[in-house]
């Protein structure tokens, strides 16, 4: 709790740094970028817009020296500490910061130590990497709901946070970020709970990167497609009849790096 006499603390801005493109981040976050203290990044953002930042005023606090991931809660008391000390911060997260990216948690710390913030959202890579794989997330004919949901799981949890059982039988687009290595688990699952095995499934890897890579399939193929093109994380899996309509536009789509797919498509 700030005592009277204290000095008026600084404003933390959550801001979502979009995908990657440096063109995609928001006109606010860039004005903020450029008019704050110090910008507290991880590596999400993508080199294009890290490399961007004014380098004396940044902190990386993704990966600590030895690898191991800051802590959140060191991360939210230094973001109390240096608004107390009157700074102007940028949190900058990937993607939009309320959208698996803890903006939640920081939102709340703040608010219990008086410490102003402001939202600002970004474009979330859970529509923006389908979207420019050509590839739309409610379509009038194919999907008329989405579901957004987590991937990665607690190897220690039992049981999946995420009911895969009720997802296969609500149907509609089916997005999964933080979802490359558990693919095996949630598409087994999904076909466990009675989904069609020739259900479309793309994953899109560093979406709007220059390294940008997709492959295609369907719940049976997608594992051995991820295999074959070699996908990595940060990649967004898009789940449904939705995801076919890459196929259907791809010969257009001029979002691939130079009109053209980087690397060509595996269709197993
Ligand atoms: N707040 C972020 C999500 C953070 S969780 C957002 O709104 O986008 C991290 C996950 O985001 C990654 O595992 C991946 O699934 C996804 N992701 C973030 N950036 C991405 C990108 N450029 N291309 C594909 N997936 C991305």
């Amino acid at each position: 709790m700030s005592e009277p006499g204290d000095p008026k603390p600084g404003t933390v801005y959550l801001v979502g740094s979009g995908p990657g493109d440096p063109e995609l981040l928001t006109v606010k976050a860039k004005r903020l970028l450029e008019r704050a203290d110090v910008v507290l990044h991880d590596r999400l953002p993508g080199p294009a817009i890290i490399d961007q930042l004014p380098a004396d005023r940044c902190e990386d606090v993704g990966k600590r020296a030895g690898g191991d991931r800051t802590p959140q809660s060191e991360i939210n008391e230094r973001l109390v500490e240096l608004a107390r000390e009157g700074n102007s911060i940028v949190r900058l997260k990937g993607g939009d910061s309320f959208v698996f990216g803890r903006g939640g948690e920081e939102a709340e710390y703040l608010a219990a130590r008086d410490v102003p913030f402001e939202v600002v959202p970004g474009v979330t890579s859970a529509t923006a990497a389908p979207a420019v794989a050509g590839i739309p997330i409610t379509h009038r004919d194919h999907a008329s709901s989405v579901s957004l949901v987590t991937g990665h799981e607690d190897p220690d949890k039992e049981e999946s946070a995420v009911d895969w059982e009720a997802l296969a039988a609500l149907g509609g687009t089916i997005v999964v970020l933080m979802g490359v290595s558990r693919l095996p688990d949630y598409t087994d699952a999904l076909l466990e709970a009675g989904a069609d095995p020739e259900t479309p499934v793309a994953l899109v890897e560093r979406a709007t990167w220059p390294e940008q890579r997709v492959a295609t399939g369907t719940l049976e193929t997608i594992v051995a497609a991820r295999d074959e093109v070699g996908i990595e994380s940060p990649a967004v899996t898009v789940v449904g009849e939705v995801a076919a309509t890459r196929d259907r536009v791809l010969e257009y789509l001029a979002n691939e790096p130079d009109g053209e797919p980087v690397e060509p498509d595996t269709e197993v």
